[in-house]
C-alpha cells in the first residue's frame, strides 16, 4: 500500500514539483532571513537565478556552525505568531539546534511520517506502541503524529521505564513497536529477565531509528522480538523522523523528495556526486515555512539511488546510513566507523549484542579497546573458551578495520544499556575532530 500518489509520480512530475517548491522557498528565505540573504548576496545569486531545481547547487550550503552563531531563532523565516511548536535536536554532537514549526510545517511532517508507516505496512487497524521519547526530541511527537494520520492507535509510552514498557506490550499488545534500535534490543533482553518471550507479543513490525545500525543488529531483533524491523530516517534540522524509510524491498529509504531534497556531495571538494558513491547526506526543504534549510550538511554519510523500486515507489532511495561525520575515530591515521565493529559483534554466536569502545593514547600510540558481553553459555564455560573467542573476534576485527584492538569479554549486564541514542564510544584522547 501506498500513502500518497505523489510516491508514484514520473521524474519529470517530481522535477516539476521540486522546481516550483524551490523557487518559493528560495524568495522565501531571501526575504525573510538576513542569514540566507547575506550568505546569497556574498555569492552573486539571487532568488531569480534559481530557474528550477537543477539550479539547485548553485546555492550555497548551511552547517550546524551556522545555525549556532543564529541560535536559536535567527534562521526562522516565519513570524513568531505562526509558530505553533519547537523541537530541538538531542545535542548528541554540539550546541541543540531549534527548529520551529507553523501549522502546516506540522501538517506535512505528519503526512511524511503516515507515509513511512504505510511503508511498514501499518493501517488504521493497527496499533503503534511509541517508545521514542516525547519532548524536544523529535522522534516521540513525529511517529505519534503520524500514526494518528493514518488512524491507528496510538500508545504515547515515551522512553524509558522498561518493566512498564513490557506491561503495556504484554497486555495491550499492540502490533508495532517504534524506538531506537538499541532500546528494542534492551526491551528484548528485559523481556527474557522477566521470564516472557516474543510469543507473549502481538508485534508484527517495528519502526527503528534515530541512530546508525547495522543490518546484523536489525537481524537480532527480529529474531528477539518475533517481528519485521524497518529503518526510519529523519533529524531535527529537516523535520525529524520521516525524512526517509524503508520499504519491503529493504533496499534503502525512500525519500520524501517532494518535501526534502536530498544531494550527496564529497565532504572535502563540496562538489555533488552521482548516484551510488557515498558521500554526505545534503537537505534542502522545499516546503517548510517556519524553519526551511538550504542545502544543509546532514553530516551523514551515505549514498543516493534513484532508480525505481521494485515496490512502485520513484522517490529517490539513500542506503542505510554508514554513521556521521563526526562519529568516525581516527585511529593511528586510519578511518573506523562504529558499525564495522558493531557488525562483526553481532556475527558471533558467542557474545550478546552490547559493547563499548574505548579509545586512548599511551605516548603517541593510539589505542582501541573493545569491551563486549559474553552470553551466559560462554560465561560459564572454561577460560580457554573464553579466550579463543576473544582471540576470534581480535582477529575478525582487525580484517574488517584494518587496525589492531584489544577486545575483552566482560560479564552479562555489566555494560550500559541505553533507552534512547546509544553512545558506545568513549574517547579520552582529547583530540577534536
Ligand atoms: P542529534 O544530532 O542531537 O542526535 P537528532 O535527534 O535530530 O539530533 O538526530 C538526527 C541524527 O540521528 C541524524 O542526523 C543521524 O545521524 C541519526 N539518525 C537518525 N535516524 C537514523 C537512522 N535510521 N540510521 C542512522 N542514523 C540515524
Ligand atoms: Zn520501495
Amino acid at each position: 500500500m501506498i500513502w500518497n500518489k505523489v510516491e508514484t509520480v514520473s521524474k519529470d512530475e517530481l522535477h516539476a514539483i521540486q522546481s516550483e517548491r524551490l523557487i518559493k522557498t528560495v524568495n522565501r528565505v531571501y526575504d525573510n532571513v538576513g542569514y540566507y540573504r547575506k550568505k546569497m548576496d556574498a555569492q552573486g545569486i539571487l532568488p531569480g537565478d534559481i530557474k528550477s531545481i537543477d539550479d539547485l547547487s548553485k546555492l550555497p550550503f548551511t552547517d550546524k556552525y551556522d545555525l549556532a552563531e543564529n541560535y536559536p531563532f535567527g534562521t526562522f523565516a516565519a513570524p513568531m505568531s505562526e509558530v505553533v511548536r519547537f523541537h530541538a535536536s538531542s545535542g548528541t554532537t554540539g550546541k541543540p539546534k531549534v527548529a520551529g514549526y507553523t501549522r502546516n510545517d506540522l501538517a506535512v511532517w505528519s503526512e511524511c511520517v503516515a507515509r513511512c508507516l504505510t511503508m511498514a505496512g501499518m493501517t488504521k487497524e493497527d496499533m503503534l506502541h511509541v517508545a521514542f521519547g516525547y519532548g524536544l526530541f523529535t522522534g516521540g511527537f513525529g511517529l505519534h503524529q503520524g500514526s494518528e494520520l493514518i488512524g491507528a492507535a496510538t500508545i504515547p509510552v515515551s522512553g524509558g521505564n522498561t518493566e512498564r514498557q513490557i506491561t503495556i506490550l504484554t497486555d495491550f499488545k499492540p502490533t508495532y513497536l517504534c524506538c531506537t534500535p538499541s532500546y528494542a534490543l534492551y526491551i528484548a533482553s528485559e523481556l527474557e529477565r522477566m521470564g516472557k518471550s516474543k510469543e507473549d507479543l502481538n508485534l508484527k513490525a517495528g519502526i527503528f531509528g534515530a541512530e546508525p545500525w547495522t543490518d546484523e543488529m536489525k537481524a537480532e531483533i527480529e529474531k528477539k522480538l518475533g517481528l519485521k524491523a524497518y529503518d526510519i530516517y529523519g533529524l531535527t534540522e529537516i523535520t525529524g523522523p520521516g525524512v526517509s524509510m524503508c520499504c519491503d524491498e529493504n533496499n534503502g529509504l525512500h525519500v520524501c523528495a517532494d518535501h526534502f531534497v536530498p544531494e550527496i556531495i564529497n565532504p572535502d571538494t563540496l562538489l555533488p556526486e552521482g548516484d551510488n558513491t557515498v558521500g554526505e547526506l545534503v537537505f534542502t526543504t522545499i516546503s517548510k515555512e517556519a524553519f526551511p534549510l538550504i542545502r544543509y550538511r546532514t553530516r551523514d554519510l551515505t549514498s543516493i539511488d534513484s532508480s525505481p523500486c521494485a515496490c512502485g515507489r520513484t522517490s529517490p532511495r539513500m542506503a542505510r546510513i554508514m554513521g556521521r561525520s563526526d562519529d568516525m575515530l581516527i585511529i593511528r591515521g586510519v578511518n573506523v566507523f562504529p558499525s564495522q565493529i558493531e557488525s562483526v559483534i553481532l556475527k558471533s554466536s558467542d557474545v550478546a549484542p552490547y559493547y563499548m569502545i574505548y579509545v586512548d593514547r599511551e605516548g603517541l600510540l593510539d589505542t582501541m579497546k573493545i569491551k563486549v558481553e559474553m552470553n551466559s553459555e560462554l560465561f560459564s564455560d572454561e577460560v580457554k573458551k573464553i579466550e579463543a573467542v576473544e582471540r576470534k573476534l581480535r582477529h575478525d576485527i582487525e580484517s574488517v578495520i584494518g587496525i589492531s584492538a584489544s577486545v575483552e569479554l566482560v560479564e552479562a549486564r555489566t555494560l550500559p544499556r541505553f533507552e534512547g541514542k546509544a553512545k558506545h564510544v568513549i574517547d579520552n584522547r582529547k583530540l577534536y575532530k
